[in-house]
């Protein structure tokens, strides 16, 4: 599998979790989001196609891509401006890793909307890992997906939560971009 990494933020060893996770599904207007809450905050990892980010999956070749990936990059990178949570617990970014990935797997006979190919180098996606802190869990009721209005590309968060031993799936579009979160979790 061909994979070049275009840009990286902090970290060497973020890159190599990441190698271990692009063989999974990849689905244009889908991102898929895994949020694990701790006593203290929650990590957030993202996975988006760069097609839903930057209207394009080939290689970067030109300054005109070279711009859009990092006004993308540059965005991705504030997380809690795309993810937001309420002033009243006083979150915090601690980390914040955004990289672009080639060489993606598509989910099963979906072909690439522009080319038709339906081959994995075709295929890219942005993923990111954020580390969120957060003053006073109990004020942490909800997060607004102000996501959708900054990357209107995409249809769909499928959004995984886990809590201690629990696990909750839940798809959020742009038609109501909140997530309500259980005083309990
Ligand atoms: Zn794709």
């Amino acid at each position: 599998m061909k994979r070049v990494v275009l840009a990286l933020f902090l970290f060497p060893a973020a890159l190599a979790a990441q190698a271990t996770q692009v063989s999974t599904p990849h689905h244009h207007g889908s991102a898929q989001i895994d949020i694990v809450f701790s006593d203290t905050g929650f990590a957030l990892a993202l996975r988006v196609p760069s097609m839903d980010i930057v209207g394009f999956e080939t290689p970067v070749e030109n300054d005109d891509s070279r711009t859009r990936v990092a006004i993308a990059m540059s965005k991705l990178s504030d997380p809690l401006n795309l993810f937001v949570t309420p002033s009243e617990a006083g979150c915090s970014t601690v980390a914040a890793h955004v990289v672009l990935t080639y060489g993606i797997t598509l989910q099963s006979g979906e072909a690439n909307a522009v080319t038709g190919s339906t081959t994995a180098e075709s295929h890219s996606e942005f993923q990111a890992d954020y580390v969120i802190q957060c003053h006073d869990m109990s004020a942490l009721n909800m997060i607004e997906f102000a996501y959708f209005a900054q990357f209107s590309g995409t249809d769909q968060l499928n959004i995984q939560l886990k809590t201690g031993g629990a696990q909750d799936a839940v798809d959020i579009t742009g038609a109501a971009p909140y997530l309500d979160l259980p005083p309990d979790r």
